[in-house]
């Protein structure tokens, strides 16, 4: 690793004050290797989508979810490549982004000691511990706390190197050798259809290095390590569950890929806490499928006022 937990986890530290949230101001740095196999150490902090902040402000939910993006999915979206990466956070991280770091193959996350102090961790070290955790102990993530002045560091998790957290459907992604246009990426996904059957999913052409272009898709998915046998149905608004656009998003990462902005397709209507991340990501023109169907009431609400402000563009 280039850097050492002490530094990546100060380069968290010196931007979480840039936090443009008013209460909860998060930062996470990311260390990892790109495609081509070089160094790189990127950090962001939680921010609201510029579109959306306009349309909506900071405290309007869009459907059920907060309008912003959280530190982890912003560093991972921002990073050219996740897998085999460490993630340094100055707070606590949600069930959500603990499915984000696992579904983007992160191998270890630093905590700043200072967070588990916070306010912010007081009000929610129940998801942590009940959740959270959970979750990055099913996908073997390393978890530490990390005490920058003394220099020290503190396991909370260390996976066994020979755990392999199983994968029920893995991803679907081939390199596609013709163009993007249209109607090939169509033909691509009524083939996924086929194969998903009546089960969510998302898919996309996406672009590599050198120019090479990808078709990707992804379901709805037990977190990474879990079964839909051994999935639990937790209480409270979290689940093990990753939908499949977010899915879709963090597995290009995984691999060096990003999304294409005009070739996405969601075979229902999302929900607002994936709507709000992919608007975070400047993904914001979609392909659905049946807008009818979705988790539930909160997504269909949460699209039509994205749509209404002209925040997304659903192509019919
Ligand atoms: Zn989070």
């Amino acid at each position: 690793m280039p850097h050492a937990p002490f530094e990546l986890t100060q380069m968290a530290v010196d931007i979480v004050g840039t936090s443009p949230h008013a209460t909860n101001k998060i930062a996470a740095a990311l260390s990892g290797k790109d495609a081509d196999g070089k160094d790189f150490v990127i950090s962001r902090t939680n921010f609201y989508p510029p579109a959306i902040e306009k349309a909506f402000g900071q405290e309007q939910k869009i459907g059920n979810a907060s309008p912003t993006v959280h530190a982890e999915m912003a560093v991972l979206q921002a990073a050219p490549r996740t897998e085999g990466s460490a993630i340094a956070i100055t707070d606590l991280f949600c069930p959500n982004c603990a499915k984000y770091m696992a579904e983007a193959g992160v191998k270890t996350i630093y905590i700043d000691h200072k967070g588990l102090d916070k306010d912010w961790a007081n009000r929610n070290g129940e998801d942590f511990e009940d959740m959270s955790m959970r979750i990055v102990k099913h996908a073997g993530i390393n978890v530490y706390v990390v005490n920058r002045k003394k220099e020290e560091l503190t396991p909370i998790f260390e996976s066994s190197s020979k755990y392999a957290p199983s994968i029920e459907n893995p991803i679907y992604l081939e390199k596609y050798n013709g163009p993007a246009e249209i109607p090939a990426f169509m033909a691509f996904v009524a083939e996924r259809k086929a194969f998903y059957k009546d089960r969510p999913f998302a898919a996309a052409f996406a672009l590599g290095g050198l120019g090479n272009l990808y078709a990707i898709a992804a379901d709805e998915h037990p977190s990474i390590g879990y079964t839909a046998k051994t999935l639990e149905e937790p209480e409270g608004k979290y689940s093990f569950t990753l939908q499949p656009l977010n899915r879709l998003m963090l597995a290009a990462k995984r691999h060096g890929l990003s999304l294409h902005r005009n070739f996405l397709y969601v075979s229902r209507t999302p929900t607002g806490r994936d709507l709000v991340n992919a608007v975070g990501a400047d993904l914001t023109k979609f392909y659905i499928g049946d807008r009818e169907r979705s988790r539930g009431p909160n997504s269909l609400a949460a699209l039509e006022m994205l749509e209404g402000a002209k925040v997304i563009e659903i192509v019919p």
